[in-house]
């Protein structure tokens, strides 16, 4: 059974750093792609970061059942399309969810056998510092996230595995060891 990694945890945390060092530690883990309404931010490309959808047709899509699982985040719809998943299984390649807090629940309930991880930040100020270093949000937008922040961190018990996000390379090497485990 090809295996599915779920990695979690609040914006900002380095989820999209540390799974880049993942994939260079364990090239054989491919990242699902997942669909957004949200806008691309500069640099961004449609196919490849995200599948960017307008909410008529994220919404024609959740009714078809094309997703895996789905959930609004600050104003946002984001979701795993199944054939992301599916296509890669098919082919025997572990693949890799980069979700958040409810979205990893709805895998957890529908595919027990997923492996969850969830990423935690050092210090909850982290947080800040990290998305207000990324440049990529205005404030408003990084306030909305830090306060879905606070309660995604009161569900890191919920989850079998905890990453630190402290230093890149010692994460991403921690992160490579229960990646690896799994595989074998
Ligand atoms: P997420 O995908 O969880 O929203 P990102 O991977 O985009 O987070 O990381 C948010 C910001 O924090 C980026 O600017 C990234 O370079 C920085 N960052 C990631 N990991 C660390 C770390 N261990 N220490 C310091 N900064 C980090
Ligand atoms: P961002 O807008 O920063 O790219 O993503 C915002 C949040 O949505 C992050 O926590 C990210 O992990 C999460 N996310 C990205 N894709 C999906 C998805 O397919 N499903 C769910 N539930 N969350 C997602």
């Amino acid at each position: 059974m090809p295996a599915v990694f779920v990695i979690t945890g609040p914006s900002g945390v380095g989820k999209g750093t540390l799974i880049r060092a993942l994939r260079d530690l364990v090239p054989e883990v491919e990242l699902s792609t997942s669909a957004t309404t949200r806008s691309a931010r500069a640099g961004e490309v449609d196919g490849v970061d995200y599948h960017f959808l307008d909410r008529e047709e994220f919404d024609r899509r959740v009714t078809r059942g094309d997703f895996l699982e789905h959930a609004t985040y600050s104003g946002n719809r984001y979701g795993t399309l199944r054939t992301e998943v599916e296509e890669r299984n098919a082919r025997g390649a572990p693949v890799v969810l980069e979700i958040e807090v409810q979205g990893a629940r709805q895998i957890r309930a529908t595919m027990p056998e997923a492996v969850q991880i969830f990423i935690a930040p050092p210090d909850p100020a982290d947080l800040r510092r990290r998305l207000e270093g990324r440049g990529t949000d205005d404030r408003e937008t990084i306030e909305a996230r830090l306060a879905v922040a606070e309660e995604e961190l009161g569900a890191r018990s919920e989850f079998p595995h905890t990453v630190v996000n402290d230093d890149v390379a010692r994460a991403a090497a921690e992160l490579a060891e229960i990646v690896r485990g799994e595989l074998t």
